[in-house]
């Protein structure tokens, strides 16, 4: 079902809803299902799947010259979508990005999606890779996120990329796209950045799942700027607990965002580890039930895997 009947059917009540990544190569499904398997009871209709680009690195042979190899650290988006189809029969969303796809190729891999029954995707543009100073897009691939959506709203009229074609299937895709409170980072305002962001949902987007953030004001303002600019697509919060100090520099340095003030404080205060995953828990508590009261469509977890710290959140919050 598509994420956006979900959110239609539930009639007001927040649901609950969760991002996995997939296992670094060698890892097994089963990681995956044991870390899902006590999630279910919140029934999440719906489970995301991130993708993961191919990375180059550069090895040192014997020789001293460095060899340029392509590695894939985390794939398998795809069948670990169609495992937790198959395994909770709820909805898995698979993420899909620009970077590294030919247009072609990204015609193929959405018609994959289409036959395995996966009725919403996420269209991102994905990042630069590790050494390289800004995105690239694959030779023949799209530059930006809203030109992926293009492609599939395309495809969902039954325009593929041989106009030859007769009697071509339309696909039946929701698609989302991603929305940044604070800003994507490589934009040069917050205006500018809303402006792209509307060009994806005229584009076709059905619903928005935002960045982190830490403090909801940044996701309400974010919401009513979506709003008065005519962006009136579903805008889901996306939520990620933080459970060690040395986060408080690696978000903000991924992510490019900030924690409020009150929060670093806390977390700086707290005697030890667990006292510092308890300051993290309880934010995120906090912010969930506010986020709930104010009656977001969805509450969607980065859960980055850890189960437990999931459990105590949702015990509060579901
Ligand atoms: P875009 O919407 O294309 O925007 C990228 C930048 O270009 C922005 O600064 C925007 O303002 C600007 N821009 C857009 N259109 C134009 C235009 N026409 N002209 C000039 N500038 C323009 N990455 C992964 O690799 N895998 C994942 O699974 C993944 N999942 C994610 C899930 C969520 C919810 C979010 C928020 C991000 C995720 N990302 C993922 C990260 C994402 O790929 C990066 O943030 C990326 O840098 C931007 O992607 P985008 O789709 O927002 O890009």
């Amino acid at each position: 079902m598509k994420v956006c009947d979900h959110i239609e059917n539930a009639k007001g009540k927040t649901l609950i809803s969760y991002e996995v990544l997939p296992p670094l190569k060698g890892g097994r499904m089963q990681d995956i299902f044991d870390s899902l398997d006590p999630l279910m009871e919140y029934k999440p209709p719906f489970i995301d799947v991130t993708y993961h680009r191919q990375e180059v690195v550069f090895n040192m042979r014997e020789s001293g010259y460095y060899e340029k190899v392509s590695i894939r650290k985390r794939p398998g988006t795809v069948g670990i979508c169609a495992s937790i189809m198959h395994k909770y029969g709820v909805d898995a969303i698979p993420h899909l990005i620009c970077g590294g796809f030919t247009i072609e190729e990204t015609e193929d891999a959405l018609i994959d999606l289409a036959f395995l029954g996966i009725d919403n995707v996420l269209a991102l543009r994905g990042d630069a890779m590790k050494f390289e100073g800004r995105f690239n897009p694959q030779k023949g691939g799209h530059k930006y996120a809203s030109e992926l959506v293009d492609q599939m709203t395309h495809m969902n009229q039954g325009k593929y990329l041989d106009s030859n074609l007769a009697n071509a299937a339309p696909t039946q895709f929701c698609i989302g796209v991603a929305g940044y409170p604070e800003k994507h980072f490589e934009a040069p305002n917050f205006d500018t950045d809303l402006m792209y962001l509307k060009k994806k949902v005229d584009a076709g987007a059905d619903y928005i799942v935002t960045q982190m953030f830490f403090d909801n004001s940044k996701y309400f303002d974010f919401v009513d700027k979506c709003r008065a600019a005519g962006i009136n697509v579903p805008i889901i919060p996306g939520l990620k607990p933080v459970t060690r100090k040395s986060q408080l520099i690696s978000i903000p340095r991924m992510f490019f965002l900030d924690f409020p003030e009150d929060f670093v404080k806390a977390m700086n205060s707290a005697p030890d580890k667990e006292s510092v995953k308890q300051v993290g828990i309880e934010w995120c508590i906090a912010q969930s039930k506010e986020l709930k009261a104010k009656g977001v469509p969805v509450l969607h977890y980065y859960t980055m895997g850890d189960t437990n710290t999931m459990l105590k959140i949702l015990k509060e919050v579901a």
